[in-house]
């Protein structure tokens, strides 16, 4: 379904991704983690079209997105929930998740897609007239995956959705997670709370200064001591 090779991602001289090859499969659930730094943002706003590639080829569904404007990508299937989440503050929870459905065929199935939202998440349903900005971390953090859905994705593209929440939040975020991935839907997870993400994953990948230094079944990844102590923070 999503086939990235030998991507490369510049900051103007700079290189975050060398050479980067991985491909996701339809409705897989992929895991990135790494360290600060390690070019995790980087590399899911190239696969989200935000920053495009320099170098290399990002196909999704066999079709070439590198030099698609981001706009188009939406309409190919491909959503994010970019770090921070990014809603406007001053406009209602429905205002934002109705953003999510603007083009054609997702804006067809609003009020389908609005009813599958708040059956994922309850308590956005009842607060659905509230100014965005009015809501705790947690809830602000299920608009913005809302939102994401709203347009019907193949492929939702989260990045650290579980920063600064709280414990019991995470929890409830990453149950949402697994129930996204069970309607089919093929998630990428950038995270940087691995024990978790590890246990939602189908494949992980490890990323460490623009390259990919590892891949593969979770279970393998943690049966690996050199790996759980350098990146995956487990003793
Ligand atoms: P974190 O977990 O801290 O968010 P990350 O793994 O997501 O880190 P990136 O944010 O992708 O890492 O950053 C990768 C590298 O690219 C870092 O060295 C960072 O300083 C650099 N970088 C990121 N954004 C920019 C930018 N807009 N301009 C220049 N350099 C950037």
């Amino acid at each position: 379904m999503l086939e990235l090779e030998s991507v490369r991602v510049n900051y103007g001289h700079a290189v975050a991704i060398w050479d980067l090859s991985l491909s996701m499969a339809r409705g897989e659930l992929l895991v990135v983690v790494g360290p600060n730094s390690a070019g995790k943002t980087t590399l899911i706003n190239a696969i989200a079209g935000v920053h495009p590639p320099s170098a290399g080829s990002v196909l999704f569904h066999g079709e070439e997105m590198r030099d698609l404007p981001a706009h188009r990508y939406c309409e190919r299937g491909i959503a994010l929930v970019p770090e921070g989440r990014k809603l406007f503050a001053g406009m209602s929870v429905r205002e934002n998740l109705e953003l999510g459905s603007y083009r054609r065929g997702a804006r067809q199935a609003r009020s389908e897609s609005l009813e599958k939202v708040c059956a994922l998440f309850p308590a956005v349903r009842d607060k659905l007239a509230q100014p965005a900005g009015t809501l705790s971390g947690g809830q602000q953090q299920m608009v913005a995956i809302g939102r994401a859905l709203m347009a019907q994705p193949r492929l939702l593209l989260l990045d650290e959705p579980s920063l600064g929440l709280a414990p019991t939040v995470v929890l409830d975020m990453f149950r949402a997670i697994r129930a996204i991935h069970s309607q089919g839907i093929a998630v990428l997870l950038v995270e940087q709370n691995v024990s978790m993400a590890l246990e939602v994953a189908q494949r992980a990948a490890v990323l460490e200064e623009g390259r990919i230094v590892a891949v593969g079944a979770p279970q393998e990844l943690m049966a690996r001591s050199e790996l759980r102590r350098a990146y995956l923070g487990l003793e």
